[in-house]
């Protein structure tokens, strides 16, 4: 079975084909003109992915070796996102499936960064179920009880900013580059994370709160800023690892909550910030502290990418689980 998976919802146009469990093209292009403006513009961002889609499927389809012809479903996300963003997706899959005459699959990118574990991918083992699932992105950050690969509940989320967001609004106010995860991430893993203390956020059971971090590392580095108006550049590596720690600890704070509460101890976490050394390590020190079973998947499947997409696809192709023609995007679709 060959599908094609197709993502836009926020900045990155890509596509992907998946043989079976077997990803065989994954291909992103990232939009660079969101990086002058230090944040994704909507309206840049679509008319980004108008550019990209053709050519960007082309090239999915032709590091697969395989036509257009040979393809059994297309699966697409239909939500959240960026509306401008999802339409292109949305509509450029409705008319390839309508002109191929074949199944089209609606997806949710929130359920992606989750299923990802699912592909195919030597060395990586899938969770086997139930699980906890912790999605850690740029606009999301959730905590998801995930009975079966439809049956997922979410337990916890923020009540603010996502954990990618604090990073970035972080880096903001650090001077760097947008999106500034990496290279808080980067710079973490040269400095003293016990440099700094930052106070952390009191929310009430896994739910997460991010915006009282953000302000709280502005008014720190205003005040030192102050003091030293060359504070930033001779301590960036030690406040990147201050912030990196104070961020880990909250997130593993709800996990251990998570795991209490459940009876769970398998762990899977999913999104771009998974991508993240800090947690990583984290994870995997928890295996030995607290007797978690954790997956991290592989890489490049934790930014956004299609290939999760079509996972997903593969995984509704087999239920029968298709999506009508009027299917239309959802900007606030929810798991
Ligand atoms: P969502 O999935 O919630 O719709 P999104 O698709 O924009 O949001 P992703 O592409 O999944 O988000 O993740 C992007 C985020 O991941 C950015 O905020 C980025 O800074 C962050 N990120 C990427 N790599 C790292 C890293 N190594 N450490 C910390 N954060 C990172
Ligand atoms: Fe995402």
């Amino acid at each position: 079975i060959y599908i094609l998976g197709i993502e836009s919802s926020c900045d990155d146009t890509a596509a992907a084909i998946i043989h079976n469990g077997k990803i065989l093209s994954n291909v992103v292009a990232s939009q660079k003109i969101h990086e002058e403006f230090g944040g994704v513009v909507p309206e840049l961002a679509s008319r980004a992915h108008q550019q990209n889609i053709v050519p960007v499927v082309h090239q999915a389809l032709k590091k697969a070796g395989i036509s257009k012809d040979q393809l059994h479903a297309i699966a697409f996300t239909r939500g959240p996102g960026l509306m401008g963003s999802l339409l292109v997706g949305t509509s450029f899959a409705k008319s390839l499936a309508y002109g191929l005459n074949i199944p089209l699959i609606d997806v949710n990118h929130m359920q992606a960064h989750i299923l990802a574990h699912f592909i195919d991918e030597e060395g990586f083992e899938k969770p086997s179920f139930p699980f906890i699932a912790m999605t850690i992105s740029g606009g999301h950050t959730q905590i998801v009880e995930v009975k079966s690969h439809f049956d997922m509940t979410v337990i916890g989320e923020t009540i603010d900013d996502a954990v990618g967001e604090a990073y970035d609004k972080s880096g903001k106010i650090l001077g760097l580059g947008y999106p500034a995860g990496p290279e808080i991430d980067k710079r973490a893993q040269k400095g003293n994370p016990k440099a700094y203390q930052f106070t952390k956020p009191k929310v009430d059971g896994l739910n997460f709160s991010f915006s009282g971090l953000k302000t709280a590392i502005l008014y720190f580095v205003q005040r030192k800023v102050k003091a030293n108006p060359n504070f930033i550049e001779e301590n960036l590596n030690d406040i990147c690892a201050s912030i990196q720690y104070t961020i880990i600890g909250i997130l593993i704070e709800k996990l251990k909550l998570a795991t209490k509460q459940t009876g769970i101890k398998q762990i899977a976490i999913g999104g771009g910030v998974s991508a993240n050394s800090g947690i990583r390590q984290a994870l995997k020190d928890g295996e030995q502290k607290f007797g978690w079973t954790t997956y991290v998947p592989k890489f490049e499947f934790t930014t956004d990418n299609a290939a999760m997409i079509a996972i997903v696809g593969y995984l509704k192709y087999l239920e029968g689980d298709f999506a009508e023609q009027d299917v239309m995007a959802s900007a606030r679709l929810k798991i």
